[in-house]
């Protein structure tokens, strides 16, 4: 069947269309090109800040780097762990030439000494602060906890500077249908106009091809699920 599809253009354009009516949505972004591209613990190791990036933020443990595997369709591109806080550095990946997704080192760690949480705000805040070819920020937010200070710190942040967020609450396989859709209505009852939200979870999937659209948006830099320039205000 595949070497008759391939042989001849209109047997691929035959290909192509029954492809299209089995994703009668979209075809959804599977980045087949991602790629690892560099660690950096000091902003002089960040590369070149030009194209456009998504920064992945969120408390340790939240199931980041989870996401950022779902999003990927990559079995371990970010390093899951069950020991939170320890990773340090600001990790770059390449999604396509010119596109990148930033994973932001967890924070919330109640135990770390002091001297790491100033690393971190040094790492992390001055890469928020210096970073020209930031577009917005996926926001993990495990669902069973939903936001705290410091989620809500992060996105005031990012609404004042005019980067959008989108909010994946995470981990919706632990809830009933019923908990997690009060979750989400709560969470998005006190975000901030620029700002998105939806359920999330690395295991069942749910919310993976919104996720991956949510990511395209903001590297488009477009509202989730809206339309539009960067965010003022
Ligand atoms: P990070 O510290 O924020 O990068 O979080 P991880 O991705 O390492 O996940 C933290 C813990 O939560 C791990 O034990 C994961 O297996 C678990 N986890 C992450 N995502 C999910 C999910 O969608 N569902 C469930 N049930 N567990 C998850």
């Amino acid at each position: 069947m595949w070497s008759r599809a391939h042989s001849g253009a209109r047997a691929s354009g035959e290909l192509y269309t029954t492809l299209k009516q089995l994703s009668p949505t979209r075809t959804v972004s599977a980045y087949p090109a991602v790629r690892f591209l560099l660690s950096a613990n000091h902003a002089p190791q960040f590369p070149a800040d030009d194209g456009a990036e998504v920064a992945v933020a969120g408390r340790s443990n939240s199931g980041k780097s989870s996401a950022i595997n779902a999003l990927t369709q990559r079995r371990s591109l970010a390093r899951t762990s069950k020991t939170p806080g320890q990773t340090q550095l600001i990790n770059f990946f390449e999604l396509a030439p010119d596109r990148r997704l930033v994973d932001l080192p967890g924070y919330g760690f109640a135990k770390v000494p002091a001297h790491v949480r100033d690393h971190w705000q040094e790492l992390v805040g001055g890469y928020l602060e210096m970073r020209n070819s930031l577009m917005g920020l996926l926001l993990i937010v495990d669902a069973r906890r939903g936001l705290n200070d410091d989620d809500r710190g992060l996105m005031g942040w990012a609404n004042v500077r005019g980067r959008r967020v989108h909010v994946l609450l995470s981990k919706s396989d632990k809830l009933s249908r019923q908990q997690a859709q009060r979750v989400l209505a709560s969470v998005r009852s006190e975000l901030p106009t620029q700002a998105s939200a939806q359920l999330f979870s690395a295991v069942s999937k749910e919310g993976v091809e919104e996720g991956q659209r949510a990511l395209d948006a903001l590297l488009a830099n477009k509202k989730p699920g809206g339309s539009g320039g960067r965010a003022t205000g």
